[in-house]
């Protein structure tokens, strides 16, 4: 299958090298709005710059070399991952449209850009053969994993406090830089209803702040069960999850500074983590709840649910094999991290 990643930013550039680990994908090239550093970086990777018509001068004015104008590589493509800047994607989609190309758009756009919204692990299945998906947020992806784990308990609702990073580490006009701030006011979050994109009739409450760090959120989740279970099954469910890994109590770790170092000792790229990271000592059990504390790699979290998501809209290959497929060439794991 011929990809095109539209739009190499953060999300973009994971997914986009992602994309030429799988066997069953070749990556067209990818696209850039402005000729800044990563322009020229991509250039010299060896990988294919495009660009909208629009910004065509711009690239040839500062001397950086492109392929061509995305238009161009769609049209060498059978689908595109749109990684675009938070609110672009809509413009392109009637190009997508008029191309008759499947499109996989990320959790910055309103879910109705897409036919389904997308997490692999809870609702693969509805995005079978679906034209348009979208892969929810870092924050959404994070809070489905961890409640489609748990699943075989029966949750009757779910609350979750969201800590945020301010921005990723590689943006430097974003903050706050010494604040922790109401995002929103009101509750609830917006996580709520993304969450609800997915899983359609999921009693769920969040709220959010946002924290000066740019390395990963915590999630503090309270899941209320109707079965019974003990702590042991708790955990049993998560070590048997695929893209959660436990903490364990022997690591000592409770930051996320730790984590990423960690990540950076087992030599992951980037420091990435697209497991969510939860800490084994935070799971506390009542008579009717669970609680659990976790961390969320926003950078990389939803790089395997785009590669999923791309094999969704073909329809070729089922749940669980893609998964295992997208998790063996990304050096995804289950278990404990540490
Ligand atoms: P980003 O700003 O890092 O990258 C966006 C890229 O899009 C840039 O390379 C920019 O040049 C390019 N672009 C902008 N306008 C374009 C246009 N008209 N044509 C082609 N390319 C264009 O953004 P990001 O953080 O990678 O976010 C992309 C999407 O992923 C957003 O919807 C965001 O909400 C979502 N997302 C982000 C994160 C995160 O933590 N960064 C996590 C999960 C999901």
């Amino acid at each position: 299958m011929k990809v095109a990643v539209n739009g190499y930013g953060t999300i973009g550039k994971r997914v986009a090298e992602a994309i030429r680990l799988q066997g069953d994908m070749e990556l067209v090239g990818v696209s850039k709005a402005n000729p800044d550093y990563e322009a020229i970086l991509i250039n010299k990777l060896g990988i294919g710059l495009y660009v909208p018509e629009e910004s065509l001068k711009k690239f040839e004015d500062k001397g950086v070399k492109v392929k061509g104008t995305v238009e161009e590589m769609m049209r060498k493509s059978d689908a595109v991952v749109d990684a675009t800047a938070e609110g672009t994607a809509q413009k392109y989609k009637a190009l997508y449209q008029s191309m008759n190309k499947p499109a996989v758009f990320q959790g910055g756009e309103d879910a109705d850009i897409a036919d389904a919204s997308f997490s692999a692990l809870c609702n693969y299945d509805e995005a079978i053969g679906k034209k348009y998906v979208r892969v929810v947020s870092c924050n959404t992806t994070g809070i489905l994993r961890m409640v489609c784990s748990m699943k075989g308990f029966g949750i009757s609702s779910v609350n979750v406090d969201i800590i945020r990073r301010a921005a990723d580490p590689r943006e430097v006009k974003k903050g706050p830089i010494n604040s922790i701030t109401l995002d929103p006011v009101k509750v609830p979050s917006h996580h709520a209803d993304d969450v609800k994109s997915v899983i359609h009739d999921l009693n769920i409450f969040t709220r959010a702040v946002v924290v000066p760090t740019t390395l990963m959120h915590i999630h503090q989740m309270t899941l209320r069960i109707k079965g019974k279970a003990e702590r042991k099954d708790i955990i049993g469910s998560i070590l048997n999850t695929p893209r959660i890994l436990l903490l364990s109590p022997a690591s000592g770790v409770k930051s996320t500074a730790e984590i990423i170092e960690i990540a950076r000792d087992i030599g992951r790229k980037r420091s990435d983590l697209p497991e969510v990271i939860a800490f084994e000592d935070s799971i506390f059990l009542d008579e009717e709840s669970v609680m659990i504390t976790y961390a969320v790699h926003q950078e990389s979290i939803v790089v395997p649910e785009n590669i999923d998501a791309i094999r969704a809209t073909q329809g070729k290959v089922s749940k669980m094999d893609s998964i295992n497929m997208t998790d063996r060439s990304l050096g995804i794991k289950m278990g404990y991290l540490i």
